[in-house]
């Protein structure tokens, strides 16, 4: 047995079965690249579901964790820090004016933001607490990020489902209002779906949301867990969203995740003020959350990002990868179409191609497959234009020969 395979066999005993694993030991990153165990090299076109933003190792952030790790760790949230506040700031900068709370992944920001929507609800009368959601979204595996997320495959099993959360489908606007009813609190929606297979609303879609919530006092929440952080050519995904004047679509919650630990365990929910205010001494928290080295990483994304006009260049790449793909005559038969923004792209195969990810790390890419037939390309956003153009190459001829 080769070491590789020893590797495999030890994690086969000890790690539970809950991921499909590849058989490949990851042994190191740098960039846009990752390294197996046994030398083999990959170009890396999903960042660790879209968590590695600046690729792997980037120098600002290994920099960052490394001189936070020698001043201070945590002290937990009975005192300031200030990496928390720089990161808050820089929220209030690239997002809207609001007020943060840190946690640890996507899920558990997702729950502070439905708790505090229900918060705000308790203040009417009748009370309101329920929340619509939809159908093909994902909210995280929490037993009430189950219960907001519209895919049956993730509730199997684990009923009675956390009451409270409908789903409708997605796009449909007069679905959506007919469910709203004087318990409805509040209104959960990724900007992209993205594990439903990155699909976009129609044009207005959102405004329309907006207006509905303003109109029957709903809390509007932006689950931005995957399109934060530039992936989608703006800074968040929602900034893509207007009405047909032209006018912004804000949320009254923002939850962030993956991308802003940059791979390490970061998650926020970033409320507007007016809303955060309820959440008093007592109503919620998280021990680790804000921990001082996550935050100077997740403070220095933001400004590697700003920096290095990354937002500007994942959306150049995106729209270059997009017509790419559309053009491609090699895939045309096999392909229904490329969608998504920026470097948040969905290539939807006419058949189920299983083993797909398999064949891309053949061609040396890591790619994903989500909801059977929709490959995913998320690659760190500093992906160099040449680094893309490889990628694009090996992506093109591993579906022009599943
Ligand atoms: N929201 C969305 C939109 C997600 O895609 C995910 C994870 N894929 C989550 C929430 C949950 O994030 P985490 O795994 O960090 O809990």
């Amino acid at each position: 047995m080769s070491q590789t395979e020893q590797i495999i066999e030890r994690g086969k005993r000890v790690l539970i079965g809950n991921y499909a694993r590849l058989p490949v030991v990851m042994a190191r990153g740098e960039g846009a690249f990752a390294w197996d165990a046994d030398g083999n090299k990959y170009l890396d076109l999903f960042a660790g579901f879209g968590g590695c933003v600046l690729g792997h190792c980037h120098p600002a952030l290994v920099a960052a964790a490394t001189d936070q790790a020698h001043k201070l760790w945590h002290v937990g949230n009975t005192f300031y820090t200030e990496p928390q506040i720089d990161v808050a700031e820089r929220l209030n900068k690239f997002a809207f004016p609001g007020q943060a709370f840190f946690c640890h992944s996507g899920m558990e920001a997702n729950e502070a933001a439905v708790k505090l929507t229900r918060l705000r609800g308790g203040q009417s009368s009748p009370k309101k607490w329920k929340m619509l959601s939809f159908n093909k979204s994902f909210h995280g595996r929490s037993l009430a990020m189950v219960a907001a997320t519209g895919n049956p495959a993730v509730k199997a099993g684990f009923d009675p489902q956390v009451p409270g959360f409908t789903q409708v489908e997605p796009g449909d606007f007069d679905a959506l209002a007919a469910a709203v009813d004087d318990e409805t609190a509040g209104i959960i929606m990724e900007p992209i779906q993205g594990e439903g297979g990155i699909n976009l609303y129609p044009p207005d879609f959102a405004a329309r949301v907006r207006k509905l919530c303003d109109k029957r006092g709903l809390t509007l929440i932006f689950d931005e867990v995957w399109t934060g952080c530039g992936r989608t050519g703006h800074w968040f995904g929602h900034q893509y969203f207007a009405d047909s004047s032209g006018k912004s679509v804000l949320p009254d919650i923002m939850t962030l995740g993956k991308a802003v630990g940059g791979g390490l365990p970061v998650g926020i929910m970033f409320a507007r003020p007016e809303i955060s205010a309820l959440l008093t001494p007592g109503k919620h928290g998280c021990t680790l959350g804000a921990n001082a080295i996550c935050m100077a990483v997740c403070r220095t994304i933001f400004d590697v990002i700003e920096r290095e006009k990354l937002v500007e260049h994942a959306a150049k790449l995106g729209e270059h990868g997009l017509s790419r793909l559309r053009n491609e005559s090699r895939i045309k038969v096999r392909v229904v179409e490329a969608r998504g923004r920026g470097l948040f792209i969905g290539i939807e195969l006419k058949e189920e191609a299983p083993r797909i990810v398999e064949k891309g790390l053949e061609h040396g890419i890591i790619i994903n497959l989500t909801s059977k037939k929709i490959v995913r390309l998320a690659p760190p956003i500093n992906i160099t234009p040449q680094q893309w153009d490889q990628g694009l190459d090996a992506v093109i001829n591993t579906i022009a020969t599943i």
